[in-house]
């Protein structure tokens, strides 16, 4: 079950998080989430599958301490954290202190993407969202377990 480590992480009595639920069908959507956690970081999901031709639909999540890029050429540090549901797409307000991601969440942007490639270790995109648009690059890097980089490209 793909959404295990979203669902041990958190005691839904206490947080008003969506519960976990897998879906077999994606719109393709995206959403930035602002998190006034311990740390602020800005939460990256799109709606895809878990694995590559698993058709099982979650937000593939990232967190990126310093947002997302807004220019040409620009890297940031992604995260890969664990698979959230669908759900968690419309999700903000306070997650109480004390539980999993304590804090507040804003939703920073949200829209629609574009699937351009996907392999294990990359996944291009076109993000057509108010603040974040245009093509993106997610690269898995070698330096650190779960440690990817969000690079702004230039429009083919
Ligand atoms: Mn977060």
């Amino acid at each position: 079950m793909s959404l295990q480590k979203y669902k041990v992480k958190r005691k839904f009595t206490k947080t008003k998080e969506p519960r976990p639920k897998v879906i077999r069908k994606s719109l393709s959507r995206f959403v930035v989430q602002e998190h006034h956690a311990r740390n602020l970081h800005w939460d990256f999901r799109l709606e895809m599958e878990s694995n590559i031709n698993s058709g099982n639909i979650v937000l593939k999540s990232w967190a990126v301490p310093k947002g997302v890029p807004e220019k040409y050429g620009e890297k940031r540090l992604a995260v890969a954290v664990e698979d959230h549901p669908v759900a968690y797409i419309n999700f903000k307000g306070i997650i109480p202190k004390g539980e999993y991601g304590g804090g507040t969440v804003k939703i920073w942007d949200k829209g629609k993407f574009k699937l351009l490639r996907r392999t294990s270790k990359e996944i291009e995109i076109i993000l057509s969202g108010n603040k974040a648009k245009g093509r993106y690059s997610l690269v898995k890097t070698s330096f650190a377990k779960n440690s990817w980089l969000l690079i702004k490209l230039k429009q083919k």
